[in-house]
Formats: C-alpha cells, sequence, structure tokens
C-alpha cells in the first residue's frame, strides 16, 4: 500500500530520492513470516517508515540530495536504521532535501525540488521537505529527520504535520552525514505527537559510537502522552517573539488561541522571554557554517563520492571534484565557514559566536527556573511559493528566526500543527522543554491535539 501511494504521489510531489518496492515488500513478506512462525515482533513490526537521505542505509543509495554522494552506498546502516530495523519496521525510501541539510525549501539538492502536497505551487519548507512532505502526503505514517537549525520543525509546520527535535545527544548520530556536529540531531515525524513519540521510544538512547550520545534512561514516550491534565504546568510564552515584525497575523494567530486551549486544559500561562533571541540567527549562521566547512573537508574526490574526470594533479582533482560535485549554497557554506574559521577572523567571528551561544543557553536556563514548557511559533509565515527565495540567502535564514534557539542551547522543540490560514495552509505552533524534557514536549503537544 505504502509503495502505491509513493508511487502515486512521487511525480507530484518528489518526495523521494530513492524507494524501492521490491525490497520493502521482502522486508514485509520476511515480518509476515516472523509473525507467522510465533515470533516476538517488535514495536513498528510491518509500519512503513521513510528515511532522510543523510541517514546511511546499507541496502539503499545515501546521497544527501548531493551531485557529491550521487549513487553512493554506505557499506553500513546508522544506529536509527538498525533500530528501526530490530523494531521491526519496513524502510520504504529516502527522502528527498536541501543538498546536505543546507537550506529552508528542499530546493537546493541536486535531484529537483520537492513540492508541497497542500500546495504543488508551494515549498514544503526544508531541508527534511521530503520527509513531511511524505508525511503530509500520506504515503508513509512515520519519518525521520534532522535538524540542525529547524529542518524538522519548519517543514513540519509548513506540511501540517508533527515534528520533534530531540535533546543534543539523545539520539545517537552514528551514520547520520555531518553538516555541523554541535548541532545536528535526528528527530521523528508524524501526524501527532503520540506517533512521534512511538518513533522517538524506538531510535532515543545511550549509543557508544556516537560519543556525544547521553548515557541516560529512556522512559517510555507513549506512556507520557497518555494524559491530558495540564494542571500545575507552567506554560511560559514568547510573547515578544509572537508579536515580532514580520510574523503573519496568522501564525500570531495560532499561537494566541494555542495559549486558549493551554490555559482551558489547566496550564499556568506565564510571559517569559528569552533575551538574546536576535542573536541567534547571526550565531547560528557562524557556528553552522563553521562546523560544515571542516565536515565537508572530507569530500575530496579520493575518499567518497564524485571525482572529476577532467584533473591531471592532485590539487586540480580536489579542486574540480568540489566544484563540480557540491551546489551553491554548499559552497557558500563552506566559504563562509572558512573565513570564520581562519587565522584573524576566528575571534572576531567563531569564538565570538561561542560566547554568544553561552549566553543563550543561560537565556533558556533562566526561563525554564520559570516555566516547565515555552510556547511560540514555528516560522514567521506559512508555506512560501517555489522559488520565491532561492536566490535571496538571508530572507531563507530568516525563516529559521525562532527555530535555531533550540540547537544553539540543546534543547528539545516540538512543532504541531495549529490550524489553518483564510487561504487553507497549515500553521504551526512550537513547544520547547529543558533538556531530556521530550516528554513534557509529547505529553503537552498530545494534550493540545
Ligand atoms: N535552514 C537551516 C539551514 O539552512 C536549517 C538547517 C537544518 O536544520 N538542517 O542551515
Amino acid at each position: 500500500q505504502a509503495i502505491a501511494a509513493i508511487e502515486s504521489s512521487q511525480p507530484q510531489h518528489n518526495a523521494y530520492t530513492h524507494f524501492d518496492g521490491d525490497l520493502a515488500l521482502a522486508t514485509a513478506k520476511a515480518i509476515d513470516a516472523k509473525r507467522a512462525a510465533g515470533k516476538p515482533l517488535g514495536p513498528l513490526a510491518g509500519v512503513p517508515v521513510a528515511v532522510k537521505d543523510v541517514i546511511c542505509t546499507s541496502d539503499m543509495p545515501t546521497t544527501c540530495s548531493s551531485k557529491m554522494l550521487r549513487g553512493f552506498r554506505p557499506p553500513y546502516d546508522a544506529t536509527v536504521v538498525e533500530r528501526l530495523r530490530a523494531a521491526d519496521a519496513v524502510i520504504v525510501g529516502k527522502t528527498n532535501m536541501d543538498e546536505f541539510a543546507m537550506g529552508g525549501s528542499t530546493e537546493t539538492g541536486a535531484f529537483g525540488v520537492t513540492k508541497n502536497p497542500w500546495d504543488v505551487t508551494l515549498t514544503p519548507g526544508g531541508s527534511s521537505g521530503g520527509a513531511t512532505a511524505a508525511v503530509a502526503a500520506q504515503t508513509v505514517p512515520l519519518s525521520l529527520g534532522t535538524d540542525t537549525g529547524g529542518s524538522i520543525r519548519q517543514p513540519s509546520a509548513f506540511c501540517g504535520v508533527t515534528g520533534l527535535k530531540p535533546t543534543y545527544g539523545r539520539v545517537s548520530r552514528y551514520g547520520l552525514v555531518a553538516f555541523a556536529s554541535s548541532l545536528d540531531q535526528i528527530g521523528p515525524i508524524a501526524w501527532s505527537a503520540k506517533e512521534c513519540a512511538l518513533l522517538l521510544n524506538t531510535i532515543a538512547g545511550y549509543e557508544q559510537r556516537d560519543s556525544t550520545s547521553l548515557d541516560r534512561v529512556v522512559p517510555d514516550y507513549v506512556t507520557a502522552t497518555d494524559s491530558n491534565d495540564l494542571r500545575g504546568v507552567r506554560v511560559g510564552v514568547l510573547r515578544e517573539a509572537m508579536t515580532a515584525d514580520g510574523v503573519d497575523p496568522a501564525v500570531q494567530a495560532a499561537v494566541a488561541h494555542a495559549i486558549g486551549v493551554f490555559a482551558e486544559l489547566g496550564a499556568e500561562i506565564v510571559d517569559v522571554d528569552l533575551p538574546h533571541r536576535e542573536y541567534w540567527v547571526p550565531t547560528y549562521y557562524v557556528i553552522a557554517p563553521s562546523e560544515a566547512s571542516s565536515n565537508l573537508s572530507r569530500y575530496d574526490g579520493a575518499h567518497y563520492g564524485h571525482r572529476s574526470e577532467d584533473s591531471d594533479n592532485l590539487e586540480a582533482m580536489y579542486c574540480k571534484s568540489r566544484a563540480e560535485g557540491f551546489g551553491a549554497e554548499v559552497k557558500r557554506r563552506i566559504m563562509i565557514g572558512t573565513y570564520a574559521l581562519s587565522e584573524g577572523y576566528a575571534d572576531q567571528y567563531y569564538n565570538q559566536a561561542l560566547k554568544v551561544r553561552g549566553l543563550i543557553r543561560a537565556d533558556y536556563d533562566a526561563a525554564f527556573s520559570q516555566v516547565d514548557v515555552l510556547l511560540g511559533p514555528v516560522t514567521p509565515t506559512p508555506a512560501f511559493e517555489l522559488g520565491a527565495k532561492i536566490d535571496d540567502p538571508i530572507q531563507m535564514y530568516l525563516c529559521d528566526l525562532f527555530t535555531v534557539g533550540a540547537n544553539l542551547a540543546g534543547v528539545p522543540a516540538i512543532s504541531l500543527p495549529a490550524g489553518l490560514t483564510d487561504g487553507g495552509l497549515p500553521v504551526g505552533i512550537q513547544l520547547q522543554a529543558p533538556a531530556l524534557e521530550e516528554s513534557r514536549l509529547l505529553f503537552a503537544g498530545a494534550a493540545y491535539q
């Protein structure tokens, strides 16, 4: 069924970079045989799941939507993929994304843009736009995205689905192709918070092959979503963010409505502020490209992926392979990052950004000493038209106004569908919680839904 749904959606939405009906069917049959033999089955037995194409799979290509990795087949599975297989899920395919997860519209990849299933003239958001479109178009109930600076939450808001960025370290990054290693997290995307909880149960937990993995007990996230009773929960409203310039009235209305719903469920509503919010985007756009410039140095034409055919010495091979293999946005990030890290400039840019990151973290600590969760917008606007921002990087980066704080601070955050605009487009709201409090987000999110 999932394969038929993908085959009919793919020409319209291009949510997948790769799908394999025969393989999915074989996996499903193997699970059926296990069931018939009376063997115990995992919690996702037979459930079709799509995986963003930045996560390594040994039986399918992993391209990061880049010409650089066209046709690349990793020799191993990412930890999250191993865990999906152990839970008896059926991985049906890999989803489209911005190249190396850099972007906010799923337009920078080498294999065509993904279109928003709500309106194919609009972007699904990005960079996990394929993963959110795959769920929104009902080709799969669950998918895995990645979020370095909003890439699960922003496209979830644009596609009317639920997406959670876990605490930094909660989910192993082993087998996730690195973009910005101190910010990257893999997380679940589904229609509802409860379904996200089910997927998070499978992927969360300590794993020694990721040195930043947190060795902490994983609660049962599904049980956390069982109660609707928000009495005693302090919801901090990011009033400044909600009413900031450029925030679409439909987004403001969605947050205002959510405040009402949480109050009705018994929550205490408190206004709070994250005073360094205006520095989130500039800080992120120094740190993320700096880490990217270092991580992407491995694509040299020798170790991985694309090698230029047109070179007669080693240096030319490096240069031409990279010039041909990377797209414009990736090159922009590498140049920004290399500059920010270079001798003579690092103190002014990279080291300065690290200091500001400390202030941003302290803001979160102060806010969470007053409240249990933070409520605010995910994005300033609903989904915009394909092509509208692709030639204007600053406008594209400003889509990340409300999302990158959680990555810089390492805290978990969820994007929840919160109704439609007058024009019928989905709008999201965002909840954020202290580190390792995903259950709180899923509980409050499920209660809201
Ligand atoms: N828009 C952000 C960026 O382009 C999102 C990245 C992400 O979360 N992968 O860097």
